[in-house]
């Protein structure tokens, strides 16, 4: 069942390789086990049930609660010549019936409903009378009240489950909160061994927190690395997105507003305009992106500091979805964070708790000196080990070294002191700067001996120093007004018995020196493509993307296929789309090849056992190899040379394989201890390598249907030709 969901992989949806827990999950659906997986954005949810549903026999029905998301789904599946419908309220009733009677007549795999659609009594006859062998439940968090987007109706479905006995239940979310995974599996009885939790972390994203100085050009400066790009901005109002919109726009960037603010018919455009590539730039309040499939975003600005890091997760995770690189850029305003402070002190009781609890946690990410992913991972309760990342401003630039700071502390607690304790940490910074602000003057601070003592540093940095004062134990925020008040720890530091250490801030962030090392493709070619892509997409009136993702059209640029075997090797490149387009692109690459000379390049496989270079009979044996044989034949095991030489089991038949391969005989019996298959099977594969030699691997793995490993087939050839060159004339059993 594995070997032909692998085989469907690469033939239908076009890629090499499963990504983490999905072959255990479609393992297990086929198993008609009910399933809740839970991954982030981008994870690859969809094909969980997606890729089951073209093995099972009957009908797969998937309820998903949005109806963009649904028809986007539904335009991907036909792209890849997969029969697949939907049923929702948007559809035209010409529409809804043509699709209804597809259903009927059994032409249809998968089945897209809203739930509305799904509860209906017509919907539910008409699947009484099919076959449905699998319920996916998309967005399952909708059935939970403590998800952020409860749906009744959502829980009438686990209602109408009986209905279909023979379906398995399939519940996918990217929620990240424990509670809401608990709610979800009680409401649908499922144990926690139903469940499969992929990692959080997206490793794809390259996360950054820059100082907020000049929010605009800052943000000017990063477009510039993105040209022709897509993005999204989010900020705080929609005053804010409406003037940053238009900034952009004066500067010659196309960018369309997105907030609460316009109408339905207004944001419904500049949202298709956006996923069609019309804009690159969507300037959005967090209304935007629930119903946004487009794997193509490039890049996630935070011009304004997030609401709590759960919605800063889902937002940063709408970039990337296909895997490439993306960049996600944190505008971190100390001015943004005490206008926040002033509204949750406007607040009261819990509601001020949770409020000023989810800022601090926010800013303990925005404020990390250290590997980004560790606080971000470590709010869904996941430990992030694999520091640096590499992947984060912080691991980029090194472990910040902590530089000796007593003398700019000793300044700042003793205008605390001289101030009287009552005072916030911007009115002192505004006193050791030599503020003339009517607040400052009022209070007669302009005559103290602090006044002006601390102009070296900016408001930004001595508030980024205020904060480290804080954390260190030297000041303490006192509650009600939010004073600053000193702390016997200060007093140490004041007298000049204990040192201050800490960090000041860079005031700007060079992007450009930072630039990051990226896939080295043929952009020419790759603008070409994209512009090729664009017109066939418009052609049909579906998004660009869903023709081929970004990552398609890199590796067509990197590796130049000019036949359409080697199209078909490339990433996203099942058979539909090769029927369908394979001549536009094939012709557009060759034209572009033949006028510059350029030569294809071989794609390397990913999966290594397949295509990584065989010792031939031509390779010289090394003494390492003789020496590994002799001890084998000597009777110990494949198991214990790996042991004793600190290698793989591969390693070892490597070496066994290059002795064989010269004419060596080995000890068969050892060979056989190491094989996992049962004889019938091993007869078939013996048999194979007799009619087929025993050079490369590939054309046995496929006489066998894909039934038997590499790993096997590795060891079993060996077994071919330790007989072989025993003379033995059974080689070919
Ligand atoms: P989710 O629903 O979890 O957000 P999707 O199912 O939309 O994620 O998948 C995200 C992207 O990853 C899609 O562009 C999809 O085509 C791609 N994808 C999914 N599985 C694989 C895979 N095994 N190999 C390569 N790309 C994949
Ligand atoms: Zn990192």
């Amino acid at each position: 069942m594995t070997t032909r969901a692998k085989a469907i992989l690469k033939e239908v949806f076009g890629y090499d390789e499963f990504r983490p827990l999905q072959r255990e999950i479609i393992g297990h659906v086929l198993q008609k086990q009910d399933t809740l997986v839970v991954m982030p954005t981008g994870g690859g949810k969809s094909l969980c049930y997606q890729l089951p549903a073209l093995i099972f026999e009957g009908l797969t029905v998937v309820v998903s609660p949005l109806i963009s998301l649904m028809k986007d789904q539904v335009a991907q599946l036909q792209q890849l010549g997969v029969a697949a419908v939907f049923l929702n309220s948007s559809l035209a009733f010409d529409e809804y019936q043509r699709n209804l009677s597809r259903v009927r007549r059994g032409e249809a795999k998968l089945l897209y409903v809203a739930p509305e659609t799904l509860l209906k009594a017509k919907t539910l006859d008409l699947l009484a009378s099919l076959k449905v062998d699998c319920l996916a439940i998309d967005e399952a968090h909708c059935i939970s009240e403590w998800g952020h987007d409860f749906r009744p109706e959502y829980r009438q479905i686990v209602a109408c489950r009986p209905r279909f006995p023979e379906a398995v239940c399939v519940a996918l979310t990217a929620t990240a909160t424990q509670r809401v995974r608990d709610d979800i599996r009680q409401t649908l009885h499922f144990t926690t061994s139903q469940q499969f939790v992929a990692s959080f972390n997206r490793d794809n994203l390259f996360l950054r927190v820059a100082p907020k100085t000049a929010a605009l050009s800052q943000t000017l400066e990063f477009l510039q690395q993105y040209p022709e790009q897509s993005g999204i901005i989010y900020c705080f109002s929609r005053k804010q997105v409406d003037e940053l919109a238009e900034a952009l726009k004066q500067h010659g960037h196309t960018v369309r507003p997105y907030h609460a603010g316009l109408s339905d018919e207004e944001r419904t455009q500049n949202q298709e305009a956006f996923i069609r590539d019309d804009i690159r730039i969507i300037v959005a309040t967090i209304a935007f992106g629930m119903g946004i499939n487009k794997s193509n975003v490039r890049f996630v600005i935070h011009y304004d500091l997030p609401k709590n890091l759960e919605s800063y997760y889902q937002e940063i995770g709408r970039a990337g979805r296909d895997g490439l690189r993306s960049h996600c850029l944190l505008l971190l305003g100390y001015g943004d964070i005490s206008k926040i402070r002033y509204f949750i002190d406007q607040k009261s009781g819990q509601e001020r708790q949770v409020a000023s609890h989810h800022l601090n946690v926010m800013l303990g990410y925005a404020e990390s000196q250290s590997c980004r992913r560790v606080p971000l991972l470590a709010y869904f309760g996941e430990a992030f080990t694999q520091t640096p990342c590499k992947m984060c401003d912080n691991c980029l630039a090194g472990q910040k070294e902590l530089v000796e700071l007593t003398i700019p502390a000793q300044k700042f607690l003793s205008c605390v002191a001289r101030t009287g304790e009552r005072f916030g940490a911007t009115h002192i910074i505004d006193v050791l700067r030599g503020s003339q602000s009517e607040k400052v003057l009022k209070n007669g601070h302009g005559n103290l001996s602090t006044y002006g003592i601390g102009k070296e540093f900016s408001k930004a940095q001595w508030l980024h120093l205020s904060r480290q004062f804080l954390q260190e134990g030297l000041l303490e925020k006192e509650l009600e007004y939010g004073g600053l008040k000193l702390t016997p720890k200060a007093d140490a530091v004041l007298r000049g018995r204990e040192k201050f250490f800490g960090t000041v801030q860079v005031e700007q962030t060079d992007y450009a020196a930072e630039k990051e090392e990226s896939l080295e493709f043929d952009r020419e070619l790759f603008e070409l493509l994209r512009k090729l892509r664009k017109s066939l997409a418009d052609a049909q009136n579906v998004p660009p993307y869903v023709v081929f993702a970004d990552k398609t059209l890199t590796e067509m640029a990197t590796y130049f296929p000019q036949s359409r075997t080697s199209l078909g090797r490339v990433h996203g490149v099942g058979e539909a789309k090769l029927e369908k387009y394979g001549t536009a692109f094939l012709l557009e690459i060759s034209r572009y090849c033949r006028e510059r000379g350029l030569q294809e390049k071989t794609r390397p496989a990913k999966n290594a056992s397949v295509l990584s270079p065989l010792p031939t009979s031509n390779s010289p044996i090394t003494p390492k190899s003789q020496i590994i044989a002799g001890e084998f034949n000597a009777g110990k095991s494949i198991a214990a040379l790996a042991s004793q030489f600190k290698v793989a089991p591969r390693t070892i038949l490597e070496h066994l394989f290059k002795c064989a391969a010269n004419g060596q005989a080995l000890r068969a019996e050892g060979l056989l201890e190491y094989s996992k298959v049962d004889p019938t099977q091993r007869a078939k594969v013996l048999e194979a390598f007799g009619k087929l030699g025993g050079n490369f691997l590939k054309p046995v793995f496929d006489a066998l249907h894909g039934e038997v490993s590499y790993d096997e087939l590795h060891v079993l050839r060996l077994y071919h030709l330790s007989l072989k060159n025993r003379g033995g004339g059974d080689a070919g059993k």
